[in-house]
């Protein structure tokens, strides 16, 4: 199968249809046009995934396909952007046919399920690498940024935090229990927090989604900021699974383990006070800014999270 027999098979079928929405020309051109309506900002990313790096060697290509849209998703969803559309760069070792079918039919199921449609790409053979660059759009000059974080301001996450890091420690598990099944699907189909993204662009003052770890994301955020944090360990939203499958361990999942692309936010109380019930249901408050820089941990799971101890296995490598 030549590369443009691919094209046409594999992706032009999650092209954008060119009648509706902002993408005028999809694939097929030597370039995408989208048009952006008056008043509106372009917010794009790109995100990159190596095979053997961000995702396992042998991933289910579905699987695959569904995790690297949902992370970049998951950086427009950290802006409060609308998501419009997205590019695909694929290096592939070789075309296989049944891969190259999973592939498509796992991003068709995420590019329908996030409202990005295929926009272009590009394709080349190499070792199997991913990069897909997303575009959304915010009202001009609503973009939440991560620079906006001020002492006073109540610090939010979305969620649960720490499933798709210890389903890391089961993606070999031959006879995995149902907990070991749940958080599995968090890794394996994150959902980016788009509609929870763009309802906070009125409330929050800054924003990150957490694709690293909640200790790393927030640490970036308040560098941003200029400011510094208190995270009470106890607060942290953990799932009735991370918790009876790692017990004592939990919290430290939650605050070191990544792949879980929830929201960090942080939010004037004010503004948290009268927030929509339905965006504040989806939300734990885990701590405050303050004006000292650095992070610290309050509560009782303090010295345990903090000592690292048998931690090894959330270091990545990437
Ligand atoms: P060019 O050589 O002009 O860059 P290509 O031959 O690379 O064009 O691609 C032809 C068309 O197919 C373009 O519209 C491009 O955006 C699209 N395309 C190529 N690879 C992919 C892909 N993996 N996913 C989606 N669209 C793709
Ligand atoms: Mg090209």
């Amino acid at each position: 199968m030549g590369e443009f027999e691919l094209i046409r098979r594999f992706f032009q079928p999650l092209s954008a249809d060119p009648d509706c929405g902002q993408v005028l020309l999809g694939i097929g051109d030597d370039c995408a046009i989208q048009r952006l309506p008056a008043g509106q900002d372009l917010v794009f990313s790109v995100d990159t995934m190596v095979e053997g790096v961000h995702f396992p060697a042998g991933y289910r290509p579905d699987f695959l396909a569904w995790r690297a849209l949902a992370a970049a998703a998951s950086d427009l969803a950290a802006m409060g952007a609308a998501p419009v559309c997205f590019t695909l760069a694929l290096t592939l070792p070789e075309a296989g046919e049944p891969w190259l079918q999973a592939f498509a039919r796992g991003l068709a199921s995420a590019s329908a399920a996030f409202g990005l449609s295929l926009a272009g790409g590009d394709t080349t053979r190499g070792p199997l690498t991913l990069t897909l660059q997303v575009h959304g759009t915010v009202p001009s000059d609503c973009a939440i940024r991560r620079t906006g974080a001020r002492a006073g301001d109540l610090i939010c996450v979305s969620g649960t935090l720490g499933d798709a890091g210890a389903a890391l420690d089961y993606l070999d598990e031959s006879g995995p229990t149902d907990d070991m099944l749940a958080v599995l699907e968090r890794y394996h189909h994150p959902e980016p927090r788009l509609a929870a993204g763009q309802a906070l662009r009125a409330v929050a003052t800054a924003a990150i989604d957490i694709s690293d770890g909640l200790l790393a994301d927030l640490g970036h955020l308040l560098a941003a900021s200029g400011v510094g944090a208190r995270v009470e360990v106890p607060e942290l939203p953990l799932s009735a699974p991370l918790r009876r499958l790692k017990g004592l361990e939990a919290a430290g999942y939650a605050l070191h383990s990544g792949d879980d692309y929830e929201l960090c936010v942080t939010v004037a109380p004010e503004s948290w006070a009268r927030a929509p019930e339905s965006l504040k249901a989806l939300f734990t408050v885990i701590g405050e800014i303050e004006p000292e820089p650095g992070l610290r941990l309050s509560g009782a799971a303090q010295a345990q999270a903090q000592t690292g101890a048998g931690f090894d296995h959330f270091r990545r490598s990437s």
